[in-house]
């Protein structure tokens, strides 16, 4: 059946190819992206101006309510503000990684962020990826991709992305950061990493980005029965 105003959800564990695959979906179906773990990086940098210690679970629970974050599209990109401060080219470092990782497991902060997600899918055709999107955020979405890759080769992915960025990285420092944040996001109680039940789990290991994304659009296409022209109205 078509559907005009579809959702596509797309989760998976970092490093397995979601933002790059979610945007480009976006374009191709002309659809809002959002990328939800950008929020949960902005939560971190609001706690941390405060100096909260972001593992104190009491502090963090007192001061979630206050968390000033907001999302805006500028020419079609996504744009991340806290305190009304575009925070957009600060968010991808190592350490907002695994101080993100560490706030996200507060259901605080993961409430407050989950409203303003489905919020913004209201009446919208959107692309949004993440780790809980098929499984809360929009467990009615109408097509969820499940992302995997092995961690070797995510580490590698996401180490060549660091360095290109004239970010200081090692192989085995990434690697050691990857391992700790998939367990934790996959072990944590509110909200872990899983494979909804009714996602199509897509393994990128042996891959292309070009050879994922394009089977990524072949899950869309095929789940809404819209095609990229019908998308450009
Ligand atoms: O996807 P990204 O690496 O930017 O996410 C940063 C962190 O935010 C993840 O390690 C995860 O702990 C958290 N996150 C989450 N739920 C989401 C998106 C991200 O818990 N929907």
């Amino acid at each position: 059946m078509m559907n005009k105003y579809f959702s596509v959800a797309i989760d998976g564990p970092a490093g397995a190819g979601k933002s790059t695959i979610a945007s480009t979906i976006a374009r191709k179906f002309n659809c809002l992206n959002l990328d939800t773990g950008a929020m949960y990086r902005a939560a971190a940098i609001w706690l941390t101006e405060r100096d909260v210690d972001v593992y104190d679970s009491e502090a963090v629970g007192r001061l979630a309510g206050e968390i000033d974050i907001d999302v805006k599209y500028v020419s079609g990109v996504q744009r991340v503000y806290v305190s009304g401060r575009d925070v957009t080219d600060e968010l991808r470092s190592d350490e907002i990684s695994m101080l993100a990782s560490a706030c996200s497991k507060y259901p605080e902060i993961r409430s407050r962020l989950v409203d303003m997600q489905r919020q913004m899918a209201k009446d919208m055709r959107v692309v949004m990826d993440g780790r809980d999107i098929g499984t809360k955020v929009l467990p009615d979405a109408s097509v969820k991709i499940y992302l995997v890759a092995s961690v070797e080769a995510r580490a590698k992915r996401r180490l060549k992305q660091l360095l290109e960025k004239g970010i200081d990285a090692t192989y085995e420092r990434v690697l050691a950061d990857m391992i700790k944040r998939d367990h934790d996001d996959s072990t944590r109680e509110f909200s872990p990493l899983e494979k909804a039940q009714d996602a199509v789990a897509l393994d990128t290991t042996s891959l292309s980005l070009e050879q994922s994304i394009l089977r990524a659009i072949d899950i869309v296409a095929e789940k809404t029965g819209m095609t990229e022209a019908m998308c450009r109205e």
